[in-house]
């Protein structure tokens, strides 16, 4: 090839063209933090599997990052999409997903048996899983697994269809999967999977109401996957994309946000069993939160759809150098450890008005 290899440390500019269409990104700041956020992209670069510089031994390329990423014109093969969700295969929502990608390429519909929402990022390790074919509500066919939605995922890049993906896409879900919801989604964690795999995907949510109708959040669907396959996504990266519950006219059309925060309203439900003893439930209003501009939250609000990029690098860089600071020196052997002063009588029943509280709570 004629494209020359990029300099050492340099990351592969996005989406470049080999006749160098898209132009080199412009360096600024002064050579002091350039070399050390040169010396960081490239531990990144090794850590992510990307194109290392000329010399050092790259790592095999994983499908269907920015290698494929080009106009959709120029695909020699339809894209091959996976479909799956957290709420089931029975799930509207996800058939008004599989149905609004199915002009782009080749759906293949794998979603867990029942409703797991909620079950976050788990795996069946203790059982087995028994997969079934079915027929969706559109006569098309699609399968459903007895377990969550990353067993789903698991299960299309383990060789369950002897197939790989260039896609994956998760959702339509009932419900927005906003700020701090993403920790406990499973239509995240679908999408997640699929980035452990080196798959682009995203996530797609739609703001609760009982009867939804999933017409604008199956074109958000559309345009986020004609937007991953044509432009690419890092090792690592997804979108969270989440639609205000309103009709097309209504929608104010996209903002790219970040994660806002979720305030929750859980309340324990304290209840009988008809044997007597009782049992919890967590129930409550929905969430609100924090109508922040530039949270997904705020945009959702706003009848704007958010686009949230994800990274599963959940680092917390501004608590390294920090945590540098800290003494982490194991003590010797027998050294007295620091321990916090003993509390008084009066300060442990201080508490006990606390614990009556969460009792009247409960009725
Ligand atoms: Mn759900």
């Amino acid at each position: 090839m004629s494209e020359p290899e990029p300099e050492p440390g340099r990351r592969r500019p996005r989406g470049r063209a080999a006749d160098g269409r898209t132009p080199a990104p412009v360096e600024t700041g002064n050579d002091g933090q350039r070399e050390s956020s040169r010396l960081e992209r490239r531990a990144l670069d090794r850590e992510r599997g990307e194109p290392l510089a000329a010399g050092e031994r790259a790592r095999p390329q994983p499908r269907a990052t920015d290698r494929l990423a080009r106009p959709l014109a120029e695909w020699t093969s339809r894209p091959r999409i996976l479909v799956t969700n957290d709420d089931g295969i029975e799930s509207r929502g996800l058939l008004a997903l599989k149905q609004a990608l199915d002009p782009l390429g080749d759906t293949y519909v794998l979603a867990p048996e029942t409703n797991q929402s909620a079950v976050g990022h788990a795996k069946t390790m203790m059982r087995p899983l028994r997969v079934r074919e079915r027929t969706l509500a559109d006569g098309s066919r699609g399968w459903s697994v007895d377990g969550s939605p990353t067993d789903a995922v698991s299960l299309a890049f383990l060789g369950y269809f002897n197939l790989s993906f260039d896609l994956v896409a998760s959702g339509i879900n009932y419900g927005a999967n906003l700020g701090d919801d993403i920790t406990y989604s499973g239509t995240v964690s679908a999408a997640m999977e699929a980035v452990i795999n080196n798959c682009p995907a995203f996530a797609i949510s739609q703001e609760y109401y009982e009867h939804p109708d999933f017409t604008l959040a199956g074109r958000a669907a559309h345009v986020a996957a004609v937007n991953i396959l044509e432009n690419g996504l890092a090792p690592g990266q997804l979108i969270n994309v989440n639609v205000p519950a309103i009709g097309e006219a209504e929608c104010e059309g996209f903002e790219v946000t970040r994660m806002g925060k979720r305030i929750y309203q859980d309340l324990l439900i304290e209840r009988v069993d008809p044997r007597g003893i009782p049992y919890y439930w967590i129930g409550g209003p929905p969430p609100s939160g924090l109508a922040v501009p530039g949270t997904d939250f705020h945009a959702v609000v706003n009848r704007r759809i958010a686009l949230t990029p994800i990274q599963l690098d959940l680092t917390a860089r501004r608590l390294l150098g920090r945590l540098r600071s800290w003494n982490w020196q194991l003590p010797a052997e027998g050294a007295p450890v620091p321990a916090a002063r003993p509390v008084s009588a009066a300060a442990a029943q201080a508490d006990e008005p606390l614990e009556q509280e969460h009792e009247l709570e409960r009725r």
